[in-house]
């Protein structure tokens, strides 16, 4: 039978319905777990049964907390959701330093099992293990303690960045460059000017078209202070907490103890892999970045390099001029409706499935769109689209789980969280639509296991990013675009026009992944040697890794929201695209809306989620292990 999808409740019903869904699964994790710790000697196939059911309720709490503390409207709901996420995070805590529980599953005999159970105890053997199970009383006290004060750090760390938000007002005359739909959309006030704020929809074209020099030098800084100094002190004590956690457990350190369980392996294989792609990368950075002071010297002779402030801005310039591609020619083809249609028609084409607006759904804003998600007429799954800015709402862009989907027991359910203008789109913007769209149907399609440990993106945490950077090829793709993608006229985006966005987009990619390196190094090497300045730091490898330097009276390390997430596994990024290169070099680029090789790809790897090691899942598609190859001749090319 298949599961109905969640019912929720009316935006102003979150209070009551939010308590009922934490509090009762709270409790019922709780008794589930004491049942567990009776179950000593039963079948192996029922204590993992068992184990899965105390699994699957507390992650119904996570889901929810964890969405609702991030996407809903009202300031006392996400409040709400904050407390119920900490005290699912402390029982999480004592879950995993319980040594009745633990001594259940330890002397499960593994023979009866089937390979994907065996595998879902030995994970599961091994998560406690990591946080210190065996260990003594003493230290396990200190292990929970570290762990529940991990959590109210981070999230005072994310929370710091969430509401930083900085304002400016200038004069309307300095927005002179930017599109007029960006200077309609904001008007004078009444002493005359205008505001600006550091959110990405102010943030990202200023950066790219304000011709002011200066008021791009102001946005910058202040989009670089925002959560400073306060998060300084917070990423202190982030840092110190880890590095503690990693030492009690017997690591090294935590970048150690963190890449155990990742493909990766090592914590210094992450500074290997960091310096082995910033190698690979340069010749191709030093080329573009090149042609991007050449460019900055025709306006300011004088200049000795080019930094943040003109980084996004002459790489426009350059593009507009060396590859005739105008942004603002571009965003004509990309009204927010025709795109959100389009990506639903194209990913529905290419993995087979269909997508209904969901008629029973109720949505906790009235900008969000539900939709089933169905293959051959059956229901797989749900998924809603929150994608535009609003007060108080997640500033980036993710997927967030609202239920993980166990098969037969309850359908998999995705959020995607951005924050996109409702009118006409970057074409980056349309990028990130799709790379997250990968993170949704990897959710969903992946979301039909048996056991929830394995559901849908739970996969080794550096290959989560590869699914998604795959899909970004389709918004690369002229027959794809021209689906979709059409002026107010109803023309399609030329061909040629599509070639040279290309063309111009390969432009940088050296210095974008040295870029991308210099924030893979923060994250790996703030989590190993834990600096005493952090800005000092943060200057110091901006300088080894990233061709533009630091800007002064700036403090990155206060708004990396990152560092709260991913710790010290930043590299995930550039280690995913590896793989995603290769999983692409599978693919028809003359026919990307064949069938054949997408749903391979669907059965392969999405639909598996975590129930086999990602390198073989990899292999299993392309017929062979992955590699650099791919990548190299990307980078190169
Ligand atoms: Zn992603």
């Amino acid at each position: 039978m298949i599961p109905a999808p969640l019912a929720l409740p009316a935006p102003d019903g979150y209070g009551d319905w939010l308590s009922r869904r934490c509090d009762e699964h709270l409790d019922r994790t709780r008794a589930l777990v004491d049942e567990f710790r009776a179950m000593s000697g039963a079948a192996a196939a029922s204590v993992l049964d068992a184990w899965n059911d105390v699994h699957v309720s507390l992650g119904n709490v996570f889901s929810a907390a964890s969405l609702f503390a991030n996407v809903h409207p009202d300031e006392p709901v996400r409040s709400q959701a904050e407390a119920a996420e900490q005290d699912a995070h402390r029982l999480l805590t004592d879950l995993s330093l319980d040594r009745g529980v633990y001594e259940v599953l330890a002397a499960v005999d593994p023979e009866p099992l089937d390979t994907v159970a065996r595998r879902m105890l030995e994970k599961s053997l091994l998560d406690f293990r990591r946080s210190g199970v065996d260990r003594d009383d003493e230290t396990r006290d200190r292990l929970r303690r570290l762990a529940e004060r991990q959590t109210e750090v981070g999230q005072t760390f994310s929370k710091n960045i969430r509401e930083g938000v900085r304002r400016l007002r200038v004069e309307p005359e300095r927005l002179a460059g930017l599109p007029d739909d960006f200077v309609s959309g904001h008007p004078k006030g009444e002493d005359g000017l205008v505001e600006l704020t550091t959110e990405y929809p102010d943030y990202v074209p200023v950066m790219t078209f304000a011709d002011d020099r200066a008021l791009r030098e102001e946005l910058l800084t202040a989009f670089l202070n925002r959560a400073w100094p306060q998060n300084d002190e917070v990423l202190h004590e982030l840092l110190a907490i880890r590095r503690e956690t990693a030492e009690v457990l017997g690591y090294p350190d935590w970048p150690s103890y963190d890449a155990e369980v990742k493909m990766i392996g090592t914590g210094p294989a992450i500074g290997e892999f960091i310096d082995r792609v910033a190698g690979v990368a340069a010749d191709s950075a030093a080329r573009d970045f090149a042609v991007l002071l050449d460019r900055v010297r025709r306006d300011r002779p004088e200049a000795t390099g080019v930094d943040g402030i003109d980084k996004a801005y002459y790489s426009e310039v350059v593009r507009r001029e060396r590859f005739d591609v105008d942004a603002q020619e571009v965003r004509r083809y990309f009204d927010f409706t025709k795109v959100r249609r389009g990506l639903l028609e194209v990913t529905g084409r290419l993995f087979g499935l269909d997508y209904v607006e969901a008629p029973d759904a109720v949505c906790w804003h009235e900008d969000v769109a539900a939709y089933d998600v169905l293959r051959d007429g059956v229901l797989l799954g749900r998924i809603y689209l929150d994608l535009h800015p609003r007060p108080g709402k997640y500033s980036h862009a993710a997927q967030f789980d609202l239920v993980t989907g166990v098969e037969g027991e309850q359908l998999p359910e995705g959020v995607l969280v951005c924050n996109f203008p409702t009118g006409l789109m970057e074409h980056d913007q349309v990028v990130t639509l799709f790379h997250e769209f990968g993170h949704l149907l990897h959710h969903v399609l992946g979301g039909h296991q048996r056991w929830a440990r394995f559901s849908g993106v739970a996969t080794e945490w550096d290959f989560v990013e590869a699914p998604s950077q795959l899909l970004e090829e389709w918004a690369w793709d002229h027959g794809v675009l021209a689906t979709f993608a059409t002026d107010t006229d109803g023309k399609p985006i030329p061909a040629a026009l599509v070639q040279r966005m290309r063309t111009a987009d390969e432009f940088g990619k050296g210095f974008q992944l040295r870029t991308q390196m210099f924030y893979a190094a923060v994250s790996y090497l703030f989590h190993r040697d834990v600096p005493a300045d952090l800005t000092a730091a943060v200057g110091e490898l901006q300088g080894r890794y990233d061709l533009f330097g630091h800007v002064p009276e700036t403090h990155f390390q206060a708004s990396f929201g990152h560092l709260g997430g991913y710790s010290s596994a930043y590299y995930t990024y550039a280690w995913s695209l590896v793989i995603a290169k290769d999983l692409f070099s599978a693919f028809d680029r003359d026919d990307l809306f064949g069938t054949e090789v997408a749903q391979r790809y669907r059965d392969r790897v999405l639909a598996p989620g975590g129930s086999a090691d990602a390198a073989q899942l990899v292999s299993d598609f392309i017929g062979r292990p992955y590699g650099f190859d791919a990548f190299e001749a990307w980078l190169s090319s």
